[in-house]
């Protein structure tokens, strides 16, 4: 489905976008991926050596989203090695969860920074690439940009903040054969939600209508979808991955 094509998935060593990084490479896409920890540096170099094995080119980078110049110059970085950028899959995020009255301001001012400029420094570097040659963006928001959560308004507001930037930008360059879509998963297994403990793990369980977590494979196969020519006529739409939670 991706055969020939280059993607950029950032946070693409780990938990969902690891998960996208190995199903686009199963369809023939060539990967770049970022991180910024030095944890994921060694698992970085390890994907590599996979996703090589099957058969396509892939990279890893250390860049920090936040940082404008950071994104430029991954953006540059894929052009440099690859001569061209298909997809861009702006997946990194972070939480810093904490009720309102307790939550201090730098906690906001990160998630957002990580979160919500990431995806406008990576979408911005990568429009003036694929403006000359089409691509799809694939944004990743959360239902908790949907429906709200007490505990993670500072995440809340960079999700649903991500939805406002995908229709935008998905107006912009309709015209332009570059497609703009966001994921909303619901509640996925990886490190993120791992972190939390098991009495809200139940509670949650308990608004899920499917009875269980959803898995990063579930989120990577929508990806793939948004991402392929499978959805050539999808545009500015936020699918949700969520087993039924934010209907
Ligand atoms: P994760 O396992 O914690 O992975 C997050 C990824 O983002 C890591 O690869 C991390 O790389 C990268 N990252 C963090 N800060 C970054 C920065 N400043 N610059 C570049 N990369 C950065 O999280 P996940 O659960 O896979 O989540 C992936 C995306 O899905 C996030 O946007 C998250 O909000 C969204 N999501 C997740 C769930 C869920 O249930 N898991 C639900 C809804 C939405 P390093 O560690 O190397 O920095």
């Amino acid at each position: 489905m991706l055969k020939g094509k280059v993607a950029l998935i950032t946070g693409g060593v780990r938990g969902i976008g690891k998960a996208i990084s190995l199903c686009f490479a199963r369809a023939g896409a060539n990967i770049i991926m970022n991180y910024t920890s030095d944890r994921s540096a060694e698992d970085a170099n390890k994907l590599v050596e996979e996703l090589t094995a099957l058969g396509v080119k892939a990279m890893a980078i250390k860049a920090d989203v936040s940082k404008s110049e950071e994104a430029q110059s991954l953006i540059d970085t894929v052009i440099s090695n690859f001569g061209q950028l298909d997809v861009l899959v702006n997946n990194a995020g972070i939480t810093k969860d904490m009720l309102l009255l307790r939550m201090k301001e730098e906690e906001f001012d990160q998630v957002l920074a990580v979160n919500l400029k990431g995806v406008f420094n990576c979408s911005k570097a990568a429009s003036k690439v694929m403006l000359k040659t089409g691509g799809s963006m694939i944004n990743m928001s959360s239902v908790v940009g949907l429906n709200g959560n007490a505990g993670q308004s500072n995440y809340a507001a960079s999700k649903a903040g991500i939805i406002g930037f995908t229709k935008s930008v998905a107006k912009e360059f309709a015209s332009r054969n570059i497609r703009v879509n966001a994921i909303a998963p619901g509640f996925i297994q990886t490190d993120m939600t791992d972190v939390l403990s098991n009495k809200v793990k139940e509670e949650v369980m308990k608004q899920i209508p499917m009875k269980r977590l959803g898995s990063t494979e579930e989120v990577a196969q929508v990806a793939l979808f948004l991402a392929s020519d499978c959805s050539s006529y999808v545009t500015g739409e936020v699918i949700r991955v969520d087993g039924g939670m934010a209907m």
